[in-house]
């Protein structure tokens, strides 16, 4: 397409007021919230009250962290992780480790998947 000179108006602006609001704006006083953000929803506070026990009940079967066999386990770790849809609540997913090497499986995602402290996305449910 050739480009030639920019578009002329032929009648010119009319002068007048502008345009009138047909619909009133609404009063802003009704957006503040009345109740604080929950910091869980309902249904994921049903899911944690389960979880809660398990944690506590797996602790107590595996003492012994799983990954160096020497420290505590303090933390239950889920190799398929939960953003990646490990169910939190399946004692099957979930491994017991100290807090060092919870730490390292977050901190070295590669590596842990090699070692097979996760599992990625895209493996098919054991
Ligand atoms: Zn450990």
């Amino acid at each position: 397409m050739k480009r030639g000179n920019p578009l002329a108006r032929r009648t010119p602006l009319k002068q007048g007021k502008p345009p009138e609001r047909k619909t009133p704006l609404k009063s802003a006083s009704n957006l503040e919230r009345r109740a604080p953000l929950k910091p869980r929803s309902k249904k994921q506070e049903a899911k944690y009250r389960v979880r809660r026990v398990l944690v506590a009940e797996l602790l107590a079967e595996r003492p012994v962290c799983e990954r160096c066999h020497a420290a505590r386990s303090t933390d239950v770790h889920e190799p398929r992780m939960r953003s990646r849809g490990a169910d939190i609540n399946d004692p099957d997913q979930c491994v017991c480790l100290c807090r060092d090497c919870h730490r390292w499986v977050h901190d070295h995602p590669a590596a842990a998947t090699a070692e097979g402290w996760l599992i990625p996305s895209w493996e098919a449910a054991s």
